[in-house]
């Protein structure tokens, strides 16, 4: 069943993917009400409500559960305890097990590897003894990362040869939290794909975005990606799998690095809209933020097909000046987040520069 126009949807997160989905929601007349602590966030500048309070609070998980007809989140690391305790009162989609699974690195390569996905070899470290063995194993090169709370490349050390000295420090340094080391992965580009899966179990998937970082952070997404039909297909297939296996319901975006051969490893899964499908809301009919609001609405999904070629690019920091000279350009649409002060690493807003086919 639907839910009708008028139904109240709770967004957990008041950031720029929140401000989408409440726009989007609106648009199919639904109202949204956002959970989120800190005060005129980006989301609740377009949402019907704010419930300010932290996203762990029992009283305003209690509020956002009597108000809501269904309840969504707008990032991964919405405290599993506090989605359980939603989800025991109104449906919570994606479910909360795609939470559990991407919340730890370690977890979500185990998941991946267990439906037959492939990812670069890991192993968990603990201690400065742990990373010295992991990185004999790995050949001295590798990737160690915190296992859980890191976006946008924060809390990474890259290792490129076995160091004189060892490693002694290194966990203190990290924060004596619980640590992945990845083997250093050789990839040619990187690439995602935005997948959606409705109340139905019906799948679809966008057509992989090609991306470029910049400091740890999203630069660029660029349609289409420089990967062959074998390659999309089999990113496409991936995303579907990793769906059905959690019996999802709602957009997912999955990074896979896309090696010389074009063979594919996943790189993460993020179980929410994603960065790198902002170029949908220029370059489709649905964009991924509709296609979210469709699928935990119960509603059909729509078509992924893209209308044209597009890069999107994201605005950080100061870039956010540039906003008035870019929209002089005839085909290019601008979307700024409604945060007052442009930090340097902050996501201010993005644009995305379409390009029509004939
Ligand atoms: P992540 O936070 O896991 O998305 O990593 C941020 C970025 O670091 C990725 O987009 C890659 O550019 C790079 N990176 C992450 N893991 C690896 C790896 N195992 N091998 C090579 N590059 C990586």
């Amino acid at each position: 069943m639907s839910l009708p126009a008028g139904s109240t949807i709770g967004i957990i997160g008041g950031g720029q993917l929140g401000r989408m989905l409440a726009m989007a929601a609106a648009r199919l007349g639904y109202r949204t009400v956002v959970l989120e602590p800190q005060a005129d966030c980006p989301a609740a500048q377009v949402a019907n409500r704010q419930i300010t309070a932290a996203y762990d609070d029992p009283a305003a998980l209690a509020e956002l559960a009597a108000v809501s007809a269904v309840v969504t989140y707008e990032f991964e690391n919405v405290p599993v305890a506090a989605a359980e305790a939603l989800a025991a009162r109104v449906p919570v989609y994606p479910p909360v097990r795609a939470l559990d699974v991407a919340q730890d690195r370690v977890g979500e390569k185990k998941f991946l590897n267990g439906i037959g996905i492939a990812t670069a070899d890991f192993r968990s470290v603990d201690t400065d003894d742990d990373l010295t063995a992991a990185l004999k194993a790995f050949g001295g090169s590798g990737i160690l990362k915190t296992r859980r709370m890191g976006y946008d490349g924060k809390g990474q050390r890259v290792f490129r040869k076995m160091e004189a000295g060892g490693f002694a420090g290194t966990c203190e340094a990290m924060g004596n939290v619980p640590l992945i080391l990845e083997s250093f992965v050789p990839f040619e580009r990187e690439i995602s794909v935005i997948a959606a899966r409705g109340l139905d179990g019906a799948v679809t998937a966008y057509d992989p975005a090609e991306n470029v970082h910049r400091n740890g952070i999203l630069h660029t997404s660029t349609l289409p990606a420089a990967i062959n039909s074998k390659t999309a297909d089999a990113a496409r297939a991936a995303a579907g799998k990793i769906l059905s296996a959690l019996d999802y319901v709602g957009v997912i975006g999955v990074e896979f690095f896309v090696l010389a051969d074009g063979s594919l490893l996943a790189n993460e899964i993020a179980p929410r809209v994603h960065n790198s499908g902002h170029w949908t809301e220029a370059a489709c009919t649905i964009s991924q933020f509709e296609q979210h609001i469709r699928a935990v609405a119960g509603l059909p999904l729509g078509s992924p097909g893209r209308h044209s070629d597009c890069v999107m690019e994201n605005l950080i920091g100061d870039d956010v000046l540039r906003g008035p000279a870019l929209l002089a350009e005839p085909d290019l649409i601008l979307h700024l987040y409604g945060k007052a002060e442009a930090r340097p690493g902050r996501k201010m807003g993005h644009f995305t520069r379409i390009s029509r086919r004939p």
